[in-house]
């Protein structure tokens, strides 16, 4: 059977998240090997610049469900919008990147068309008929090799593992999707969103974050040098879960096992000990800088480059270094 894929794409309110052309890629790097095509599906609302983004990278159709019932990404609606387009179409494969709004929305999807899920794929290779994937595990200290049974296979990519593919020419044609709305579930429904406010991005989509650990001691000071030293390098700012749980950062700032999983081109760590459940979330960071006044800490053993100083020396130096630029 040829392979058959559909790529979720992934946005806020309309604005598209990088990490949906690291689920491109990794359609792209199966169909290379394979043969078979790729199709994008963005679901949601008003999504005329969303779809027109997306018809770069050689899809064979951009796939747009566009109603005011999905403007909200609820899963129990965007799942049942993809498991009708899988059986409608026959797709083998469906890809998402491994944020919390695919893992939200595919295995729900998998399960009504009675098909198996992997999460956190880093690698795909062909084995006779099957496709093997490599996950990671355990807060990526265990690699594990999967198949899965099923027709249809259900899947995320971890955001690091498949580079993006530039930008070709416009060549995917638009297709709308009819959705019956009175056929969509009403399990759920949208009550309101708390959005941070705007100004610094995303730290699961930045090229540069700057995390503050214990080593901050208030919301003021990590303003001051975290949201400082970020800000200098147009940068997201992250946190340790020590400070989430002291209550100095919220709990949308950590990265780590329990939190945001990071991958940005510069990870600046400061204060930060380098607990194993951290390093989970921002070890496949390109470039690792770490700042802590203590020379033994593990941060240390997967730095690029380390400066052992206090925190409250260095980076005003830094900020104001960089801010004279
Ligand atoms: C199930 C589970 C899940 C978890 N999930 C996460 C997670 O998702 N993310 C996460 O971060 N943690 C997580 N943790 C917690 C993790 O184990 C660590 O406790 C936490 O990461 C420690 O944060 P920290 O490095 O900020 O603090 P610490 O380990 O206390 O380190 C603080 C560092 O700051 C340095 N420092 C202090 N003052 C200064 C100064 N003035 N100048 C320079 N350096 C200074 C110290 O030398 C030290 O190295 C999890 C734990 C468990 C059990």
């Amino acid at each position: 059977m040829a392979t058959n894929i559909l790529v979720l794409a992934e946005h806020d309110h309309g604005q598209l998240k990088q990490a949906t052309l690291s689920a491109v890629a990794f359609a792209a790097k199966v169909i290379a090997e394979a043969g078979g095509t790729f199709d994008i599906l963005v679901i949601g609302h008003q999504l005329s610049v969303t779809a027109e983004a997306l018809i770069h990278y050689g899809a064979a159709t951009v796939l747009v469900a566009d109603h005011v019932r999905l403007e909200h990404p609820l899963a129990d609606k965007y799942a049942q919008v993809i498991s009708g387009i899988v059986q409608a179409r026959g797709v083998t494969m469906v890809v998402g990147s491994a944020s919390t709004f695919s893992k939200d929305i595919l295995p729900r999807a998998a399960a009504l068309v009675d098909s198996g899920m992997v999460s956190d794929v880093i690698d795909v290779r062909k084995d006779g008929a099957s496709w093997v994937f490599r996950r990671v595990m355990f807060a990526g200290n265990v690699i594990a090799t999967v198949q899965l049974d099923g027709p249809v296979k259900f899947l995320t990519v971890r955001a690091a593992a498949f580079t993006h593919p530039s930008k070709q020419g416009p060549s995917s044609p638009l297709e709308n999707i009819t959705i019956e709305a009175d056929q969509l579930p009403s399990l759920s429904g949208y009550v309101g969103r708390e959005a941070k406010l705007a100004g610094r991005p995303d730290s699961t989509e930045a090229q540069v974050v700057v995390s503050g650990g214990r080593g901050i001691k208030s919301a003021e000071d990590f303003e001051r040098l975290i949201g400082g030293l970020a800000d200098a390098l147009g940068g997201a700012v992250g946190s340790s879960r020590a400070l989430v749980d002291a209550g100095v950062t919220p709990n949308s700032l950590q990265v780590g096992q329990t939190g945001k999983i990071v991958a940005p081109s510069l990870y600046i760590a400061v204060g930060i000990s380098g607990a194993i459940q951290h390093l989970a979330g921002m070890k496949d960071t390109k470039v690792i800088v770490a700042i802590n006044k203590d020379a033994e800490a593990p941060i240390f053993e997967i730095a690029d480059f380390g400066l052992v100083a206090d925190i409250y020396e260095a980076v005003p130096q830094l900020i104001a270094k960089l801010n004279a630029r």
